[in-house]
C-alpha cells in the first residue's frame, strides 16, 4: 500500500490527513497550538509538524510516499542562507506594512510601470509583499535571504532546501500566474532577491532529508511537494474539478469559490482568481454569514426552527443580513446597512426570511461572478457551519438553479493530502 500525507497549518492549530492510493480517508490527528509568546511560535510550527507525523501509524509511515502542506495564506517569515528564521512570524492579519502601499502606489504611477495593475493584490494592507517591504527597512533585513510563508518553511523543513513557494502562497506577493514569473516591477524592487523560486503547488520538490526520514521512520524517497493555502486546500477538499462547480463556504461570513475555465479580476467587488493548473479559481466573499444568524439565534434554535421552515415557498422578506455598515461583494457599498426589517413575530419567518436572503445573495454572487466571464454555475458543494442546514441548502437548490451537495470532505488536511497524492493534476484537463 502507498499512503500520501496533507497537514492543514491554520492560527490556532494544525491538522494532519492520510489517504491512500485511491484517495480515501485513512487516518487523521490534530493539534492545538499552546498559547505560545510570539518568539516561539515557528518552534511551536515545527514541534507540531514533526508530532504530527509521528502519530501517523508506523507501518503508513513507512509507506509514506508524499507529504505536501498547506499554510494560512500570507503568514510570513524572513530567513538567512541556511533556512533559519531571523524575525517572529508576521501573522495573516498583521497589517504593520500597510504605510508600505504608498510605496506601491508610487511606483505603479509610473509610467514604464502602465501594465502593472493599479489595483492589485499585493496593495491589501496585509499582502505578503507590503510585510516584506515593512522589513526591508528594519536592521535585520541584512542578514535575510529569503522570505518564506508558513507553508514554505515547514515544507523546507522537511525537504531542507530553502527559498521555495508554490503560486497558490505566492499571489499575495506578486507573482504574476498567468505568465507564471515575477512581474518587472517586482524583480527591480531592491526587496527581489529574497523572493523564493515558484512552483506549481503540489510539484515534487525533492525526497525528504536523510536525517528526517531517520528521525520520522519515513522511506528515504518519500517525496515533499509544494504546498498551498488554506482557502484553496478546503475547496481541493470538495473534490470540485469540472469547470463551472463551486463551492460555497457558509461559515461566519459567506465565500464562493467556483471553478472557470476563464480568469477573473475585479477590483470594484474584490474579486480575484487563483490558478489551478490550466483552470482559474474564482472568488468573492460577502459580509452577511452566519455570524447574523447568531446574533439572533443560539445553534439549537437553528437547528429546529430550520425544520420547520417550508422550503419550496419563498420568503417575501427582503433583508440584507450583515453585522455592520459596509459590503463589497456582490454589492460595493462600504456604507451599506444591515436591512432586518420588517421582524415577523413568528421566529421560523424571521428566520426563513434571512436564510432566503442569503440564499439570494449567494445567487447574485454567482450571477455576478459569471457576468464578469466565469464558467457557468454548474453544482455547488457546501462547506461551514451553515452546510448541514438542509432547510437553507433547499433554498438555495432553488435560489440558484443548480444541484447543491455537501462536500464529502471538509478538511483542509484533506485537500493537501490530494495535493500530495497529485489529484490537483485533474485540473490541467
Ligand atoms: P467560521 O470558520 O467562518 O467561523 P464555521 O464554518 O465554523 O465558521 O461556521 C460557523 C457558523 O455557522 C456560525 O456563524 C453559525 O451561525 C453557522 N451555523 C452553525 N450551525 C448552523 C445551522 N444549523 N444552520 C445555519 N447556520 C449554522
Amino acid at each position: 500500500m502507498s499512503f500520501y500525507a496533507g497537514i492543514d497549518f491554520g492560527t490556532s492549530g494544525a491538522r494532519l490527513a492520510v489517504i491512500d492510493a485511491d484517495a480515501h480517508l485513512c487516518a487523521q490527528a490534530s493539534r492545538t497550538f499552546d498559547t505560545v509568546a510570539e518568539s516561539d511560535l515557528v518552534a511551536c510550527w515545527q514541534a507540531t509538524l514533526f508530532s504530527l507525523l509521528k502519530e501517523i501509524d508506523r507501518a503508513e509511515r513507512q509507506t509514506l510516499r508524499a507529504i505536501a502542506i498547506n499554510g494560512t495564506s500570507s503568514t510570513v517569515l524572513l530567513c538567512d542562507g541556511v533556512g533559519q528564521p531571523l524575525t517572529v512570524p508576521l501573522l495573516y492579519n498583521d497589517a504593520s506594512g500597510a504605510p508600505e502601499r504608498e510605496t506601491l502606489r508610487h511606483l505603479f504611477a509610473q509610467e514604464r510601470y502602465a501594465n502593472a495593475p493599479c489595483q492589485h493584490t499585493v496593495l491589501s494592507a496585509t499582502s505578503s509583499l507590503v510585510k516584506l517591504l515593512w522589513w526591508s527597512r528594519q536592521a535585520v533585513f541584512s542578514q535575510a535571504r529569503y522570505l518564506l510563508h508558513q507553508a514554505d518553511w515547514l515544507g523546507f523543513l522537511l525537504h531542507g532546501q530553502p527559498g521555495i513557494s508554490d503560486y497558490h502562497n505566492s499571489l499575495k506577493l506578486g507573482y504574476d500566474v498567468v505568465h507564471l514569473r515575477y512581474p518587472d516591477w517586482l524583480t527591480e524592487l531592491a526587496i527581489a532577491p529574497l523572493l523564493p523560486h515558484v512552483v506549481a503547488p503540489g510539484t515534487s520538490i525533492g525526497h525528504v532529508q536523510p536525517a528526517v526520514a531517520r528521525q520520522l521512520e519515513l522511506p528515504f524517497d518519500c517525496q515533499i511537494c509544494a504546498g498551498t493555502t488554506d482557502s484553496i486546500a478546503a475547496f481541493l477538499a470538495s473534490r470540485a474539478t469540472v469547470p463551472g462547480e463551486a463551492v460555497t463556504s457558509l461559515g461566519s461570513t459567506l465565500v464562493l469559490k467556483l471553478l472557470s475555465q476563464t480568469r477573473v479580476e475585479n477590483n470594484t467587488y474584490g474579486i480575484y482568481s487563483h490558478r489551478l493548473g490550466k483552470q482559474w479559481l474564482v472568488g468573492g466573499a460577502s459580509n452577511t454569514g452566519g455570524a447574523v444568524l447568531q446574533q439572533f439565534f443560539t445553534v439549537a434554535e437553528l437547528l429546529h426552527l430550520s425544520d420547520r421552515i417550508i422550503t419550496d415557498q419563498a420568503s417575501p422578506l427582503d433583508y440584507y443580513p450583515l453585522t455592520q455598515a459596509g459590503e463589497r461583494f456582490p454589492v460595493n457599498d462600504p456604507s451599506l446597512l444591515p436591512r432586518l426589517e420588517p421582524r415577523p413575530a413568528d421566529p421560523v419567518a424571521f428566520l426563513h426570511g434571512l436564510l432566503e436572503s442569503m440564499a439570494r445573495i449567494e445567487a447574485e454572487g454567482y450571477r455576478l461572478l459569471q457576468a464578469l466571464g466565469a464558467t457557468p454555475l454548474k453544482r455547488v458543494y457546501s462547506a461551514g457551519g451553515g452546510a448541514t442546514n438542509a432547510a437553507w441548502t433547499a433554498l438555495r437548490a432553488r435560489q440558484l438553479g443548480v444541484p447543491v451537495e455537501r462536500s464529502q470532505q471538509l478538511e483542509a488536511a484533506y485537500g493537501t493530502a490530494l495535493l500530495a497524492l497529485g489529484m490537483h493534476r485533474q485540473h490541467k484537463h
